[in-house]
This record gives structure tokens, sequence and C-alpha cells, in this order.
């Protein structure tokens, strides 16, 4: 993969693909994680004298304009990490975003609004999204690749615009590709893995993968209660996939066979209500054996068995990769099981990656130190997509 010192940048508009899909309330943006950790790529490409086009997704909006999804708090908040101005363009390949390039000086930095305001960017045509990225292309002489969170989208911006420019991976990119190579090649042992979260399908193909590399498996968030339900266990309401059982059912058997610890959780805390996460207002639940799940009731966080359990089974790792928070982690009460994985993670003297765009939110707002941690990925989905040893389009198309 070339690097940014391989391109020719000086006097260049360079159009960088950023990943900034942070968390939003309203238009404050409540973790800028993902702003702070590509600024300096951006830093260093107006240094050199690049005009930089930074580029990005946020949320989900369906292919066309749509304000709580523009990406204007974020240039604000990019100006202020980078000290320097950033141009706004009102649009990706109209008017406003050529204008502005047009306007941009050597070491000036602009954002265009949300690519997927543009249904060409996550089109599943391959001529649409190729009309697209013919358009961004455009807007530059080089690319940079480093949205090291959309990696494992084949969009339009982050697989097809590279094919059309002398390209490189950014330093972002390049620093989590060589976190992740670390977990599949030669990995020190114990290497203890920690899931959770709530996209239960997206995870349940990576545990497949780990099952041969891992030592231990620890088990939380919302997938946890698929596996307590193939147990034959009572779940009540909580988050289950049943299409899952028997996918879960073989890779507990496997686990057994091969001599990898499968931890699930041992209590659990439950609730009749979703937590209100807007007032925070005190929640309603009980404690339970993971066996004992009422059947009007959710679970919602670990309990504190299992936190007990897991920081012990976390303690004697060599190596720990964390996805997904154990529990709804944005409500206080049940934030307890994300918060003690994320204090065991820091009592051991493992190389720890913390990866999911949550998780990472997650270490953050419940004031951990995130220095303290190996390696905080901004990649969820593409890490995770690494791991099971899939291609990633959009480390493919810099690879050459
Ligand atoms: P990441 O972004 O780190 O990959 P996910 O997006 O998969 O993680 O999941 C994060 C979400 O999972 C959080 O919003 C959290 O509230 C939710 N979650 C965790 N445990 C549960 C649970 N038991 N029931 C419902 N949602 C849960
Ligand atoms: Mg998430």
């Amino acid at each position: 993969m070339k690097t940014i010192d391989d391109l020719e940048v000086a006097g260049k508009r360079v159009f960088v693909r950023a990943d900034l899909n942070v968390p939003l309330d309203g238009d404050t943006i409540t973790d800028d994680g993902r702003i702070r950790a590509v600024a300096p790529t951006i830093a260093r490409l107006a240094e050199a004298g690049a005009k930089v086009i930074v580029a990005s997704h946020l949320g989900r909006p369906k292919g066309a304009p749509d304000p709580q999804f523009s990406l204007a708090p974020v240039a604000k908040r990019l100006g202020e990490i980078l000290g320097k101005p950033v141009a706004f363009a009102a649009d990706t390949v109209g008017d406003s975003a050529k204008a502005t390039v047009a306007a941009l000086g050597d070491g000036e930095v602009t954002l265009l609004e949300n690519l997927r305001f543009n249904a060409g960017e996550t089109s599943k045509d391959d001529a649409e999204r190729a009309a697209f990225a013919d358009q961004l292309a455009a807007l530059a002489d080089a690319y940079v690749g480093d949205g090291f969170g959309a990696v494992h989208r084949k969009h339009a911006s982050v697989y097809d615009l590279p094919a059309r420019l002398p390209h490189a991976a950014g330093d972002l990119i390049a620093t989590e590709v060589g976190v992740l190579k670390k977990l599949t090649e030669d990995v020190k042992r114990p290497y203890v893995v920690v899931l959770g979260g709530a996209k239960v399908s997206d995870k349940l193909a990576v545990i497949d993968e780990l099952l041969g590399k891992a030592d231990r498996l620890l088990i939380g968030g919302g997938m946890a209660y698929t596996f307590l339900k193939a147990k034959g266990y009572e779940v009540g309401i909580s988050l289950l996939q049943e299409d899952q059982i028997p996918a879960v059912t073989e890779y507990m058997e496997r686990a057994e066979r091969d001599g990898v610890e499968l931890v699930l959780p041992v209590d659990i805390l439950a609730s009749a209500d979703f937590p209100d996460l807007k007032t925070k207002a005190p929640a309603d639940f009980v404690t339970v054996d993971a066996d004992r799940i009422p059947s009007d009731k959710e679970g919602l966080d670990i309990g504190p068995k299992t936190r007990e359990l897991y920081a012990s089974k976390l303690a004697d790792a060599a190596t720990v990769f964390w996805n997904g928070p154990l529990g709804v982690f944005e409500h206080p009460d049940y934030a307890g099981g994300t918060s003690a994985i994320a204090q065991a993670l820091l009592d051991t003297d493992a190389f720890t990656v913390v990866g999911g765009g949550d998780s990472a939110a997650a270490v953050r707002t419940l004031g951990f130190d995130e220095t303290a941690f190996g390696h905080i990925s901004t990649g969820g989905g593409a890490s995770l997509e690494y791991l099971e040893g899939k291609t990633l389009p959009g480390l493919a198309a810099l690879e050459d």
C-alpha cells in the first residue's frame, strides 16, 4: 500500500476520504473521536501545500439531502481541531463544491457535504457509482483513503474513486491496519475477545472466524441472548436472533470440541422497559441469574457476577480485542457492565484493542483515558470484517 509520502501533493487538489460519521445530538457532536483521528492526516497534507478536499458520510440519509445528516457541525469542529478555517461546501459535486474547491489556496482545507446525499455513493449499480465517482474525480488530482470505518463498504468514494486518481493510504488507515495485523498474524496469547453490542447478525459471522483464533470469547450485549436462548433459557423480550440459533448452537459445540472458552453471562440486569436515554430517568430493573430472566423483561446489561467473571478471564490476557458495549451504556443504570470491561482491559498488561463506533464512544463518555488503551479503532464493522479475513473493498482499492 502506498502512503502519503509516495504521493505528489504540493499545489495539488487532494481528496481525502475520511470517516467523520460522528454521533450527533441535534447539531451537537457528542463524541469527536473520529474527527480527531483523521485530523493529523489532513494537517500533514495541508502543511505539505496540498489543497485538501475532505469528504465523508454521516448517518444513513436516503440518497438525497437531509439537513439532520449535514456535515456542517463537523466542518466547524474540524476547523477548531486543525486551528484553521475549514470551508464548507453545501453539496458534494455541485456548484458549491466546484466553487469552494476552485477557491482553495495551497494548504487550505474544505469539507464537502455528506457523500450519501448523492444516491451514487452507496448504489449497488456499478454504473451509477461510477458516474458519481467520475464527478468526484473531476474535483481532485489525487486521492488519500483514510476513512477506515468505511473501508468495508463498496461505495463510490471508497472503492471506485481511488481507481480514477493517483492514490495512497492515509496515516490513520496505515495505523489501523498495522494494529489489526498484530491480531491476525502471530498474536500473543492468551488472546481474549470480548463481543457485545446490538448488531447481532453482523457480529455472529466474526465468531465463526475467531473460534479458530482466540483462546477465549466473552459474550455480552444484545448477542448474548441468542446464545442463552440456544442453551434453552428463557430470554423474555431481550434482543434475539431466532434464525441464528442453529449457528450459535454449532459455535458452542465447536468451542467445546476445540477447547476454546466461550463464556456467557451468568447474571443479567433485566427490565420491562427500555430505558429513557434522553431524560436518563432512573431505570426499574431486577438482577437475575441468566437462566431466570422473567418472560416479560429484557436483558439490558451484564450483572455483577458476570462482570467479576469476565474481569478474571481478562486478567492474564496478552492480547485483547473488544467490540461492542456489554449493555445499554447510554443509560447510567446499564453502563456498569461496559465500565467493568473497560476497567478490566486497563488492569491487564495485555495489548488492548477497542473497535466499534459505540464502543470507542463508550470508553470516552464513561470517563476512561483513551490513551491508556493499546489502540482505539475508528472502525467497528471494518475491523470485524478484517478479523474475519474478508477482503475490504476500500483497502483493496488502495493496494495497487
Ligand atoms: P459498536 O458500534 O461498538 O460496534 P454496536 O453498534 O453493535 O456497537 O452496538 C452498540 C449499541 O448496543 C449501544 O447503543 C447499546 O445501547 C446497545 N446494546 C448493548 N447491549 C444491549 C442489550 N442488551 N440490549 C439492547 N441494546 C444493547
Ligand atoms: Mg455502532
